[in-house]
């Protein structure tokens, strides 16, 4: 049912939280809830289960930390173990949801712990004995840690799953499971993805959500109205990497980032960009956790303006300023398309991103745009235009053709025809996934 406007809450005072955590929202310059706010923290207010879809840059963070600390205020617990668990894909986002997470809780006494690889085992421990309130962690180290039976979850009040759809992507599916199973029955769970048409997502939300509430804000077909987008088209990679150099010291930007689909290919970008005394860093899944935390302090400082980076590295990455994405590679599916293109234009941010495809991916290119049912922009760069002038477009007259296209439409309108019998046949039968649910589940 749809509220009256009047009833509608506009501040987060009218979402009724504690004042303590009034005041952080305030010192942290948070005028009115985001869309995702208004709708989930009254509904997980109420102790539901929740399955949100919210694009990155939403304010999805506050929208699961906000009413889950509003129950720690109210409902004071003298159980032992923690109270909340916050699992996420990657530490880069642990981190940031961490920070979020204390910047929230400044005027209370909760305390907050973070639990991912790559940092010492022994203070995590020791941490976790503490009993401390609210976990952010990923999900490799918390079973590490269930080995050795530190962490208390038995009496556990809300766990939540951020950015589900990519963590089931990166494979740990079976280990968030596992974790959840340790986790008290009684919980309030609350799930969290880019998309809902994610066949994992969907099956982890029949597995671990009890009966539930889905606030479908996202989107993805909504469209990104604060980014520009954009395509160029390139012959090949050496063509790209000229229109890259070019866009990079030609374009308007505070910091950039720049995708490819592969560690090597982020690699190879280095030389040649630095030979143009362009200052870069790469930022890929196989660096170690030093090299990580000081390549994204650089980009954060603001030393290092552009970054090249693949999609693992560069998940659930908030960096301020970053307002220009470049695709040096088409990315493989929408999904990660959507995650790439959400580094820029967060919340009241402008972006702009571009696309340099090549022959080899206008398909791919095209078939996003049909994903996400829009039309990009199609850009040329004079001084370095290309021959590459994407597909020749298909005459619907004979004599451009030789006379063949007059066969294909009687093709396809016979094809057409077989379908309509063959659905009819079918009414009330079980359909096979559409295509447009295989590409979401066909992650890479
Ligand atoms: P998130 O989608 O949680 O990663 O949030 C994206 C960015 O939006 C973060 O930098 C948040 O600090 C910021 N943000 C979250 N909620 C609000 C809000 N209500 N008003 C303004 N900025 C917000």
């Amino acid at each position: 049912m749809q509220p009256t406007p009047i009833a509608t809450p506009l501040l987060f005072s009218d979402l009724l939280l504690d004042e303590q955590l009034l005041s952080a929202i305030k010192k942290m310059g948070f005028e009115q809830p985001t869309p995702v706010q208004l709708e989930s923290i009254p509904l997980a207010l109420k102790h539901k289960d929740l399955l949100v879809s919210a694009e990155t840059g939403s304010g999805k963070t506050a929208a699961f930390l906000l009413p889950t600390l509003q129950h720690l205020l109210t409902s004071p617990s003298s159980k032992l173990g923690s109270r909340a668990l916050v699992l996420t894909p990657t530490r880069e986002l642990a981190q940031q949801i961490f920070k979020h997470c204390q910047q929230l809780t400044e005027f209370t006494d909760i305390k907050t712990g973070l639990v991912t690889g790559g940092d010492d085992f022994r203070l995590q421990q020791n941490m976790l004995r503490r009993n401390t309130e609210i976990v952010i962690a990923t999900p490799g180290r918390v079973l590490e840690l269930m080995e050795q039976e530190i962490p208390d979850f038995s009496n556990l009040d809300v766990l939540i799953l951020d950015e589900a759809d990519r963590m089931l992507d990166m494979g740990f599916s079976e280990d968030v499971l596992n974790i959840a199973n340790h986790c008290n029955a009684q919980r309030q769970t609350l799930l969290f993805s880019a998309t809902l048409t994610h066949f994992g997502v969907i099956k982890m939300a029949d597995k671990l959500l009890k009966e539930h509430k889905v606030v479908a804000l996202n989107t993805l077909h909504d469209g990104h109205r604060n980014i520009e987008q954009q395509i160029v088209l390139a012959d090949d990679n050496d063509h790209k990497l000229k229109l890259l150099t070019w866009l990079l010291q030609n374009e308007t930007y505070d910091k950039a980032l720049v995708f490819a689909n592969s560690r090597i290919q982020a690699n190879l970008l280095q030389g040649p960009l630095r030979g143009q005394k362009l200052r870069v860093g790469v930022l890929h899944g196989e660096m170690d956790q030093k090299d990580r935390n000081r390549m994204m302090k650089l980009f954060r400082d603001g030393e290092v303006k552009i970054m090249l980076a693949t999609d693992l590295a560069a998940r659930g990455l908030d960096i301020k300023g970053i307002n220009l994405v470049i695709n040096f590679d088409v990315p493989r599916n929408g999904i990660n398309y959507i995650h790439r293109i959400g580094r820029t234009g967060r919340v009241d941010e402008l972006g702009l991103t571009i696309a340099l495809v090549k022959h080899t991916e206008w398909n791919l290119m095209a078939g996003i745009e049909r994903f996400l049912k829009q039309k990009f922009k199609q850009r040329s760069i004079k001084e370095l235009a290309g021959k590459y002038k994407g597909p020749k477009k298909i005459k619907a007259s004979g004599k451009a053709t030789g006379g063949k296209l007059k066969v294909e439409p009687k093709k396809e309108a016979a094809e057409k025809v077989k379908i309509r019998d063959r659905d009819k046949k079918n009414i009330g039968k079980r359909r096979a996934p559409t295509n447009k649910v295989s590409e979401e589940t066909n992650q890479s």
